[in-house]
């Protein structure tokens, strides 16, 4: 019996974690859910969005599978996912991008792996408002260069967090037999800041010289190579804000959030989650694709050694994409969040 937090999350959150709860029973794996409520939804009971007891379970459990949260834009609370990131300092957040048939998208076979730090960079949250002492302060460290009454976030990039993401994405390389790693940065331009992070890259990718192929690109000639040439690429591995974008980028090249999964990894706790966020205008309708959060249940699977059950629950939902029979109005269906559940159940081999 493993032991995982389940952090059902707001929106549409809840609904697809009650279909990924009865998908992964099906599967034979046997897990005592500890449910933890985090988000929008909890702030009018107990004035915040992210309790202790919610850290208190995932460093016990060390596991999770967390729906999405809402983050409210502009004003209001800080983002509770960003807050988990740090909180758990769970350091590399992981995407693989995979093609599945049966899914309409302008692109056939494609097959990379975003690594996104996931800790620093302009997501830091340091962050002044224009007009702020501390705002005034640093535009007059900027020697002119600030408009006055500027906003400022600041962009932090160390060596040290640097090494562990960039060596976590050569690891991830070698233990899933893929053949290059490639470092994207804007390091023409922040020459301090992605300058650090392309430098520490390279003194990590020397020591798997000859065992993993080593390659940079510019951010934005990334993107354009991305749409252009996917199939050049393996794993990428950005800073945070680069890759934050750039999986959303990836998760279009392989047909659309409802269908890219992802893992946030610490040295000591595991948190899966879809891509995607909480899609609030179809909450309670029974509507979403929950193949992004199987397909995330999937990646929790196999961190917890469980890989047949990882692998039979990914064909049976690869059976049921390709089939379209009972596939959400995103594939081109009319079916509902539990019945694609029901009907992925039906693919298991037992
Ligand atoms: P979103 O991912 O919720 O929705 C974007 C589009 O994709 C919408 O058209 C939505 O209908 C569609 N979509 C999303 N998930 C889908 C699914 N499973 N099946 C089918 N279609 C799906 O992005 P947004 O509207 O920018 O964000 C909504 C909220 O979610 C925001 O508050 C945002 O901050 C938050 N968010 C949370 C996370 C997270 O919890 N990790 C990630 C991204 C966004």
């Amino acid at each position: 019996m493993h032991q995982v937090t389940l952090i059902p999350g707001d929106g549409t959150g809840p609904e697809l974690c009650e279909v990924v709860k009865k998908v992964v029973a099906a599967t034979g794996v046997k897990i005592n859910w500890d449910v933890q409520e985090a988000g929008a939804d909890v702030i009018q009971k107990y004035g915040t969005p992210l309790l202790d007891n919610v850290l208190k379970s995932v460093r016990k459990t060390h596991v999770a599978l967390k729906g999405p949260i809402t983050t409210p834009i502009g004003s209001g609370f800080r983002s509770v996912n960003v807050a988990l990131r740090r909180e758990l300092d769970l350091f590399a957040c992981v995407r693989p991008c995979r093609t599945y048939p049966g899914v309409k998208s302008k692109y056939q076979n494609i097959d990379l792996v975003v690594v996104r730090e996931n800790t620093e960079d302009l997501y830091a949250g340091v962050e002044f408002p224009a007009g702020s002492k501390e705002a005034q302060q640093i535009i007059g460290l900027g020697a002119g260069k600030i408009h006055a009454e500027s906003a400022i976030s600041i962009k932090p990039i160390s060596r040290q967090g640097t090494e562990r993401i960039v060596r976590y994405a050569f690891e991830y390389a070698l233990k899933h037999k893929r053949k290059k790693v490639t470092a994207v940065t804007k390091a023409n331009i922040m020459k301090c800041t992605d300058g650090l992070f392309l430098e520490a890259a390279r003194s990590v990718a020397k020591q798997y010289d000859g065992r993993i192929e080593y390659e940079e690109r510019l951010i934005d000639n990334m993107c354009m190579q991305l749409v252009l040439k996917p199939e050049l690429y393996d794993v990428l591995v950005l800073p945070n804000l680069y890759g934050d974008i750039i999986s959303d980028l990836c998760a279009g090249l392989i047909g659309g959030l409802g269908v890219a999964p992802g893992a946030n990894i610490g040295d000591s706790v595991a948190l899966f989650e879809a891509v995607h966020g909480s899609a609030p205008k179809y909450k309670g309708m029974n509507k979403v694709n929950p193949a992004a959060m199987l397909l995330s249940a999937k990646l929790m699977l196999d961190h917890l050694g469980e890989h047949a059950a990882a692998q039979n629950l990914e064909k049976a939902v690869s059976a049921v994409i390709s089939e379209g029979k009972t596939v959400t109005y995103d594939l081109g269906g009319k079916a509902g969040t539990r019945e694609m559940g029901d009907a992925i159940i039906d693919k298991l081999s037992k």
